[in-house]
């Protein structure tokens, strides 16, 4: 029923995109989420991030997204995506109720009429039937079906969706219903064996690399120039605490060129393999090694140690962490004199050097790292401002490397920086001990 309503409609998308101006070949997609209560911040639009993430993967991109209230913005937000894209997708307002209004949208956008469909009305009772309750009258607006539209079957809840193939100068619509546990099956069962005739051949991928150990600005000065130079490959940063994704996206062979570029010129900082995070590739290099790491931390309350053992098989790597709060508990298990922490401070860089060594010391781990700083908002003094941390690797049979480090900023992105550059240490100094060997 669906692929005869539809035969036309592709030939309709063809000739709409050869009619693209700029050359672009790919086929547009808009997608209209609706409901007051997403603007209002009552639910996350979930479904856009979803369908946007679903769609790219079977070779379609989401160019634009709008989120427009119940009501007549429905239609304005429509009419203004059937004059940019060739598919528009719409979630939301299949339901039963007086707010619920997309299918009468759908009848002004493209001037047509709607019936009852019995077929879906069965459906309906049938549904209710099952569930042992009567079924409200309102319930048969979800069997009206737009003139020349093909209902997509709802598994999952009683409003079908709708599709509205493209004629003249209206794109196809794709109607889903808003709630996601209705809409993703749907997606799934109905409407990618619709588009997947549509794709393009060349598919685009993507990837993404993350780096660790220099900043965003710095690494767009480094290879920007010559990832733009690849014909066909999109190039985007995101930064994060002490880290910044490089997001890749073009054919196989765009990608390919690109990820040599970037490893020519950044490699030192790729995270391998690409796309892990920074302590799942922590706990590989280690396990390649075959070292063991212990983990002494005051200002991060066992982030770093949680960081770790994040990562499934991280037994292998880690078998000792303490978290030393107090002066205390750092003299108490760790074994600093007491003499230092009085002399120089808790933030200093005798203390944490002799935490680490006593780490080292204590588990019988190859290599230790500490940190102690102040994460504020209290605590800071002239010479040791809020956001100084003192950190340490201690090596078996090496030397103990420190760092000091001014981060400024609220108490979780502190910890997390922190953390971040304990655990690149790790990585770093394994190189380093390399080199000397
Ligand atoms: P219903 O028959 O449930 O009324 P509907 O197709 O009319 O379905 P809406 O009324 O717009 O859909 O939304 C129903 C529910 O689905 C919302 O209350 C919300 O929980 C969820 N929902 C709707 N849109 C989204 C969205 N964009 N992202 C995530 N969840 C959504
Ligand atoms: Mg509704």
């Amino acid at each position: 029923e669906i692929a005869s309503c539809l035969v036309g409609s592709e030939m309709c998308i063809r000739d709409r995109m050869r009619e693209h101006t700029g050359g672009m070949k790919q086929i547009r997609v808009e997608l209209i989420n609706t409901g007051t209560e997403i603007l209002l911040g009552s639910i996350v639009n979930t479904n856009a991030a979803w369908l946007g993430n679903r769609l790219f993967e079977a070779g379609f991109r989401v160019e634009r997204e709008t989120v427009v209230p119940d009501g007549y913005a429905i239609n304005e937000a429509m009419r203004e995506s059937a004059r940019r894209a060739d598919i528009v997708i719409v979630s939301g307002g299949l339901g039963p109720t007086s707010d619920d209004v997309t299918r009468e949208a759908l009848c002004d956008v493209c001037g047509v009429d709607m019936h009852r469909d019995e077929q879906v009305a069965e459906r309906l009772k049938s549904y209710f039937e099952r569930r042992g309750i009567s079924i409200a009258e309102c319930n048969f607006k979800q069997a009206m079906v737009p003139d020349g539209a093909a209902v997509l079957e709802n598994s999952n809840g009683t409003a079908p969706g709708l599709v509205m193939p493209a004629s003249g100068s209206l794109p196809m619509f794709i109607l889903l219903p808003g709630p996601p546990s209705e809409l993703k099956p749907m997606v799934e069962q109905s409407v990618m064996p619709l588009l997947e005739d549509l794709a393009d051949e060349d598919i685009p991928h993507l990837r993404v690399f993350r780096l660790v150990g220099i900043g965003e600005s710095d690494l767009q000065e480094l290879v920007d120039d010559s990832l733009h130079q690849v014909e066909g490959l999109e190039v985007a940063y995101c930064a994060r605490i002490g880290e910044v994704d490089v997001r890749l996206v073009g054919s196989e062979v765009a990608l390919k060129q690109g990820e040599a570029r970037l490893r020519i010129l950044a490699g030192a900082y790729v995270l391998t393999p690409a796309g892990v995070s920074l302590e799942k590739a922590v706990v590989l290099h280690l396990a390649e090694q075959g070292l063991k790491v212990a983990t002494a931390e005051s200002c991060t309350g066992g982030l770093i140690a949680k960081r770790i053992t994040d990562v499934p098989g991280s037994s292998g790597v880690f078998e000792f962490g303490w978290v030393t709060y107090a002066d205390r508990a750092k003299t108490k298990m760790l074994g600093v004199p007491e003499d230092i922490l009085k002399l120089h401070g808790a933030v200093s860089e005798p203390v944490v050097k002799a935490m680490a060594e006593g780490a080292l010391d204590r588990s019988g781990a190859d290599v230790a790292v500490a940190v102690s700083g102040i994460a504020g908002p209290g605590g800071g003094s002239p010479e040791k401002p809020v956001g100084t941390v003192w950190l340490a690797w201690a090596f078996r049979g090496g030397e103990t490397r420190t760092e000091m480090m001014l981060y400024p900023r609220d108490r979780g992105s502190f910890r997390q920086m922190v953390s971040q550059k304990a655990l690149a240490g790790l990585l770093d100094a394994r190189r380093r001990e390399q080199v000397t060997e």
